[in-house]
């Protein structure tokens, strides 16, 4: 049979055009911050996960230009091939330090930590239970193991404790249990002390994926210190391109694991280190979530305000318990056209979140709270959202 090897390319792509699911990629001609120039028009940046806002602040600006004029461009190879910046060790002990927690590895991505990390911690004698609404990198870094998988229904510990006990009846060598800290889509977050407690008797070992619990929850240092269980779960992993504003991923625990993960896991072993202007910048973030504590502090003085406003107007936030505040609408072409609405007739930049992201009558637009966020700007986003969820009889 002679194959056309590339016609699939148009026809899949036309499906998903003809199906409303094609990611329309806007462009931003200014730093991402609340007021930004985006598509040639001044919008309200309501979707970032800049939570503290220091993608643009100037003293991580300044961190990453000095280290680029004193350090280059780029990396040169992977770490363990031609070494690693100092600075590298620098961010690794400060964020060692800011999370409570004996090391920590900068890596390139926290994609790349669930692809790399996941599967150097299970083999083939194990198992490993996951959250079923687990970020799209968790999945992907389970389906790299060859070890026995199972899935618990979203936060529900009962339903864990079942998996637990069949794990152990299975024999399984080691058992891993992996939730994010807090879930992208709905804004909720894992019920740690929970799984902690079912965890502890069979001796499972426990990661938890906190990209969006960083900067965020804590104080800024995460789920795991939010829930004060530092050392009773054994990864936490995370990412230096949200709460924080730079670019990175991280994990974070004991010096074992830092030790085995070095030298395990592939993302890691293959795939170039950081720029230094970046390592540069992670470490300026960190020593600013440390020590100025009135980006966390306002985030969450806007999130608390901006949610029980919209909730007052009658919009479904859902579980939200956190910046990620969902306004969920149902149905999915409603969801679209109040994302269209807001961009076009207010310029404010809230994006839809639709099927498959999220099942078809659970669609949203996701709104993101953030410490930059004036109380002038929030009232604004108000006032647009009471009216436009009025003209589509959302509200
Ligand atoms: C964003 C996110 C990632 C990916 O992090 P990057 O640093 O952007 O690669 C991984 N896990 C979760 C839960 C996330 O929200």
């Amino acid at each position: 049979m002679k194959r056309d090897p590339t016609s699939f390319l148009k026809e899949e792509y036309d499906a998903l055009v003809d199906s409303n699911l094609e990611w329309i990629i806007r462009h931003l001609e200014t730093g991402s911050k609340p007021h930004a120039m985006v598509d040639g028009r001044e919008v309200l940046m309501l979707n970032t996960n800049n939570y503290l806002g220091l993608a643009t602040h100037p003293k991580i600006v300044k961190a990453m230009i000095d280290a680029a004029n004193k350090y280059g461009a780029g990396a040169g190879a992977v770490p363990v091939i031609a070494g690693t910046f100092d600075l590298t060790k620098e961010f690794q002990k400060k964020f060692a330090e800011y999370k409570g927690v004996e090391a920590s590895l900068l890596c390139q991505t926290g994609f790349a930590v669930n692809q790399g990390v996941i599967p150097t911690l299970i083999d083939a004698d194990d198992y490993v239970i996951s959250d079923s609404l687990n970020h799209g990198s968790i999945i992907d870094g389970v389906r790299l193991t060859k070890a026995t998988r199972g899935v618990y229904d979203h936060n529900d510990v009962s339903v864990l404790e079942t998996e637990l006990k069949k794990a152990d009846d299975a024999g399984a060598r080691r058992i891993l249990v992996i939730t994010d800290g807090v879930f992208s889509m709905d804004g909720d977050i894992a019920p740690l002390p929970d799984i902690v407690k079912a965890c502890e008797p069979y001796g499972a070992m426990i990661f938890v994926d906190d990209c969006h619990g960083e900067g965020v929850l804590g104080g800024g240092r995460g789920i795991v210190a939010h829930f004060d269980l530092q050392h009773k779960v054994h990864v936490e992993g995370g990412s230096m391109s949200k709460g924080f504003g730079v670019f990175g991923g991280s994990v974070a625990g004991s010096e074992d694991l830092i030790s085995f993960v070095k030298n395990k896991s592939r993302s890691y072993l293959l795939s170039t280190a950081h720029p230094p202007a970046v390592v540069a910048a992670c470490i300026a973030a960190v020593e600013i979530a440390a020590t100025e504590p009135e980006h966390n502090k306002s985030l969450w003085n806007n999130t608390n305000y901006f949610k029980k406003e919209v909730q007052d107007l009658g919009y479904n936030t859902g579980n939200s318990a956190t910046p990620i505040i969902p306004l969920i609408v149902g149905d999915p072409g409603k969801a679209q056209k109040l994302a269209e609405r807001l961009f076009k007739q207010e310029n404010i930049f809230a994006t839809p979140i639709v099927f498959p992201m999220v099942a078809r009558e659970l669609s949203r637009i996701r709104v993101q709270m953030n410490a930059l966020l004036s109380k002038d700007d929030l009232d604004y986003a108000i006032a647009a959202l009471k009216k436009i969820g009025n003209e589509l009889e959302i509200i």
